[in-house]
């Protein structure tokens, strides 16, 4: 049995599923390395759901991702019997050219690390996997898969910010993220409701990182994210859209560095930093502390004011689809969210919201909602597939 591994590696763990082709592509087993240099621990499950290794590690026995990566390249050695025959690695940013998915050879790698200063907290963890397989296995198939690439047609009017042209040149621009898990999505409204799927749509992104990409004929135009996956709505530990001004008075009036600003934006705002709870919306629903309930206030104003801008730049909307973790598993956010959406001619039924089904607006309901979960590991193993001449 052939197989290809899904490798999906971020600051302190490293995730990854592996797939049989057989035809198609069936999930045979997941799993992750989490508390890399830390508290080091591998679990991996069957797609069955059967826990096939839980194992802790001391730290200094995975103190980075290459030592993680060469662990669970030993595990599957041993533990695997299929027949690795390609990596497909999802790669945070693929800068202004990269628009597909590509084969990894050392050039491309060496493209790819001209883009770490774009995203400096992502891209270094997504290439040191892909180096740690190309020193082992200099031999096996690697297919970069990119969160940027989705988004690679929008115009050039979307793509700038209204600074001088030079920056745009040296790629300050609006790249846009989770492209994957939209491709994903687009692809399924195109099997479950073609026609909608080829019209206007939204599609909500809403997991601990969160964004909306307005899709037009299946083509992505604008999303909320940027330059980084700063921008747009509020998440879980991060700010979303804020006034430069903010960053230049931290800077300069309250002294911090840059750094300091760093961890501000990224780690200790959004649902986290407003609540100051946490960053999980369970437990920002199930909180009495009325900052909880704020964060989450917040939340929804922010996702209505950015699906009226999406809109506005579809020139209407046909359909408006939830994903990710608080999209495809919390009915009361949905209820939240669909309420802002009503101006726009939504009607949520509640009864089938509440089973999550896949359609949960009502049938005279000008527009449709509805609930796509979605599978970024699987778009990843199609494109690694396709490229390696599946
Ligand atoms: P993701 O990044 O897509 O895995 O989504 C993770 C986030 O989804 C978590 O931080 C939670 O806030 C949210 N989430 C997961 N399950 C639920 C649920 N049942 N209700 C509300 N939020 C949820």
């Amino acid at each position: 049995m052939d197989t290809i591994l899904v490798v999906n590696a971020g600051s302190s763990s490293l995730k990854f599923e592996v797939f049989a082709i057989e035809g198609g592509l069936r999930k045979l087993l997941r799993g992750q390395m989490d508390g890399i240099d830390t508290t080091p621990r591998l679990r991996i499950k069957g797609s069955d759901g059967k826990v096939l290794a839980d194992q802790g590690y001391l730290p200094a026995d995975v103190p980075d991702l290459p030592s993680a990566m060469r662990i669970v390249g030993a595990w599957l050695r041993e533990r695997h019997e299929g027949r690795l025959v390609a990596v497909g690695h999802r790669v945070v940013h693929g800068g202004p050219d990269y628009d597909q998915p590509v084969r990894i050879n050392a050039e491309v790698l060496s493209d790819l690390e001209r883009y770490v200063p774009l995203a400096p907290l992502h891209q270094p963890n997504n290439l040191a996997p892909i180096q740690a397989v190309l020193d082992r296995r200099p031999d096996l198939p690697q297919v970069a898969c990119f969160d940027t690439s989705f988004h690679r047609g929008h115009s050039l009017v979307t793509n700038h910010y209204a600074i001088p042209e030079h920056f745009f040149a040296e790629g300050v621009r609006r790249y846009g993220f989770h492209g994957l898990s939209y491709q994903y999505v687009s692809g399924r409204l195109c099997e479950i409701a073609p026609e909608i799927a080829n019209g206007r749509v939204i599609v909500a992104h809403l997991g601990s990182g969160a964004s909306l990409c307005a899709i037009s004929q299946g083509r992505s135009i604008e999303s909320t994210l940027g330059f980084t996956a700063l921008d747009g709505l509020p998440m879980g530990t991060r700010c979303g859209q804020i006034d430069p001004g903010v960053i230049l008075y931290l800077l300069e009036q309250r002294g911090m560095t840059p750094h300091e600003v760093q961890d501000l934006l990224y780690k200790q705002s959004g649902l986290k930093g407003l609540s100051g709870v946490s960053n999980d919306v369970r437990d920002l629903l199930a909180a009495s502390d009325p900052r909880a309930a704020f964060a989450l206030d917040h939340f929804v104003h922010r996702i209505g004011l950015h699906a009226g801008a999406l809109a506005a730049a579809l020139g209407g909307l046909d359909a408006f689809v939830f994903t990710a973790g608080i999209g495809e598993n919390s009915p009361a956010m949905r209820a939240r969210i669909a309420a802002r959406l009503e101006w726009l001619g939504t009607r949520l039924d509640a009864k089938r919201n509440a089973r999550g089904e896949l359609l949960i607006s009502t049938p005279d309901s000008k527009t449709r909602l509805y609930v796509v979960s979605t599978d970024e590991e699987l778009m990843i193993a199609r494109h690694t597939l396709k490229l390696i001449g599946g």
